[in-house]
């Protein structure tokens, strides 16, 4: 038995790595509750994905009113956002104004990279080490990390001889590249690449759209925010943040739009007018237009093809339409994409689309790329190939559990967690929107200030109690896997190549990483585990351990 008791005092109760709006959070809320922290950060500023991804045509597509803080009051009333689908730069004004309002830049050392992580069970405490030689030591460590923060580039032969410009647009430069007049190339047309293309086309002298899958992508229908539609929202924003965190997907506009009825029910006149309504709207509204448009290949394809059909009629060349038309997944199984005139793009006489499942890249050259068809001259090539999503960021930083066992290790099969709080055998680590919470399939920041809440009064509740280790067991991460799983089974998610299941990095292993029964029904799964005196959690204090489910409240 170890003495932690006679070991010194770590030098603080909490590190917490990165400062995106996870980790500003947590400082808000470990600062309040006063205790000890200190945050490392890789980026030499706030703000996370909003801090790197500064590419072209950059912006959120989940409704900005709700892609926001609502732990203030007082910051959703004071600000006002210009868009219904904010741009990256004032995404990143805002999160420089919350950190600002509140001095949460303190504690955090930036310009640092944590690159291990290692649990000392005798001193139960993390020890931490970074790429500037720190070595600090906490008695709890939180991963603020980000689900998309490891920027992926595809291994292509010869790319390391290309003499032009290349860029992730994950890793953008901050004093941004001036694309005027170039021949550019975009590889990727997800989310990312669908925004970067539609900005980069009206830049670029040439745009060759490297395309490895088709997405569906629906009108964002983004424009300016009316006084009227600010005013309503700030007169009623609290309700909309308690609905928000019950909803599906962590906000209102979607909850509210989800259909009740089957597709299957309505006629092929309904069903055109249902969805061309919604399309008219923006947004993702059109693959909830029915119930189940998730779950029943039938249903589903009525939506997917008429899509298909828009993307027919948007794009005049008949040859171009049908390499972009999505036919081998389920609409809806890989993230939506929302657009600004994307099918439009390539229309203009300065696109290219080279669609890579036909004309595969052979090598990259000094000067271009060779396809099966021919060679291209490219003065920059820019990546917007995705990220080592979910798992990425923690497995990148050498966590290393009781035991010395690798967290690497024990996720070589796929990631295992209890609801993506905390996994077994590596105590005292927290992770904020981990792999088994919904994270990416909600509104993020919503997921972010839930889980902060959560380990905040898990934090209080273990000092009020003396307690100073918490861990899970083997049983009970299996069971919450388990369910996840069996929640995306009953899903068409699961047929689909996407980052949810890992399948843009190669060699990962396909597991559908993400909780999907939905925001409100995984809160209350987290408040009945707690009310049930939190129930698989195991929690020690002096070397004594507790089964919380034996009765510790
Ligand atoms: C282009 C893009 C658009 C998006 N749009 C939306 C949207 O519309 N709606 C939505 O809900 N979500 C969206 N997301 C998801 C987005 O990532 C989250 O909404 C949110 O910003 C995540 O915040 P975070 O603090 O958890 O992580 P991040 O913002 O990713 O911050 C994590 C931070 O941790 C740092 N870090 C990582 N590893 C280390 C390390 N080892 N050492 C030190 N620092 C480290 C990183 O530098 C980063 O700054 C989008 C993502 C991208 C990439």
């Amino acid at each position: 038995m170890t003495n932690i008791e006679a070991a010194p005092a770590p030098d603080f109760d909490t590190v917490v790595i990165g400062a995106g709006f996870a980790g500003l959070y947590s400082i808000y809320k470990l600062r309040s509750l006063g205790f000890t922290f200190r945050v490392f950060e890789r980026g030499d500023d706030v703000g996370g994905t909003w801090y790197w991804n500064r590419y072209p045509g950059a912006r959120c597509d989940s409704e900005s009113v709700e892609y926001s803080f609502s732990f203030s009051e007082e910051v959703q009333q004071e600000w006002t956002w210009s868009e219904r689908y904010s741009g990256q730069p004032e995404i990143l004004r805002y999160i420089n104004h919350v950190a600002d309002r509140f001095d949460l830049r303190r504690e955090i050392q930036f310009n640092t990279t944590v690159t291990s992580a290692k649990y000392d069970e005798a001193k139960n405490c993390w020890e931490v080490r970074t790429d500037k030689g720190d070595e600090v030591t906490a008695r709890f460590l939180i991963t603020a990390t980000g689900c998309l923060s490891v920027p992926q580039i595809p291994d292509y032969r010869g790319l390391s001889d290309f003499k032009g410009q290349k860029y992730h647009t994950g890793n953008w430069p901050k004093e941004g590249v001036d694309l005027k007049g170039k021949r550019v190339a975009v590889m990727g047309t997800g989310s990312t690449g669908i925004q970067a293309i539609t900005a980069i086309a009206k830049e670029a002298g040439h745009l060759v759209v490297l395309q490895r899958t088709p997405n569906f992508s629906l009108p964002a229908q983004n424009a300016l925010l009316k006084p009227e539609e600010i005013r309503e929202v700030k007169a009623t924003y609290a309700a909309i943040r308690k609905r928000a965190r019950m909803s599906a997907s962590g906000n209102v506009y979607l909850g509210d739009s989800m259909g009740k009825t089957s597709a299957l029910d309505a006629s092929p006149e309904e069903r055109e007018r249902e969805f061309e309504r919604r399309w008219q709207i923006g947004g993702a509204r059109l693959v909830v237009a029915y119930k189940d448009i998730g779950t029943d290949e039938t249903a589903n394809g009525t939506a997917a093809e008429f899509v298909r059909k828009k993307i027919r009629q948007i794009v005049k060349d008949p040859k171009v339409a049908e390499s972009l038309c999505p036919t081998t997944y389920p609409i809806g199984a890989k993230r939506i994409c929302l657009d600004s005139g994307y099918f439009e793009t390539f229309n203009r006489d300065n696109v290219t689309l080279v669609d890579l499942k036909k004309t595969p890249i052979m090598e990259f050259t000094p000067t271009g790329f060779l396809t099966t068809e021919g060679e291209f001259q490219l003065d920059c090539v820019v990546f917007a190939t995705g990220f080592d999503a979910i798992t990425g960021p923690l497995l990148a930083m050498g966590i290393m559990g009781a035991g010395g066992r690798k967290l690497s290790e024990k996720w070589q099969a796929g990631p295992r967690t209890y609801l993506g709080l905390i996994t077994a055998g590596f105590p005292n680590l927290f992770m904020i929107t981990g792999p088994g919470s919904p994270g990416v399939l909600s509104t993020v920041t919503c997921s972010i200030e839930q889980h902060v809440e959560w380990i905040a009064d898990c934090l209080t509740y273990m000092r009020d109690r003396g307690y100073t280790t918490i861990d899970t067991d083997l049983q009970t991460e299996d069971a919450w896997v388990n369910h996840v799983n069996d929640l995306a089974d009953a899903t068409l998610h699961v047929k689909a190549n996407s980052w949810y299941l890992g399948a843009n990095v190669p060699g990962k292993p396909r597991v559908f990483m993400p909780y999907i029964g939905g925001v409100g029904a995984y809160r209350k799964e987290c408040e009945e585990i707690v009310a049930d005196s939190y129930r698989g959690f195991n929690f020690a204090s002096q070397g004594k351990s507790k089964t919380a489910s034996a009765g510790t409240s």
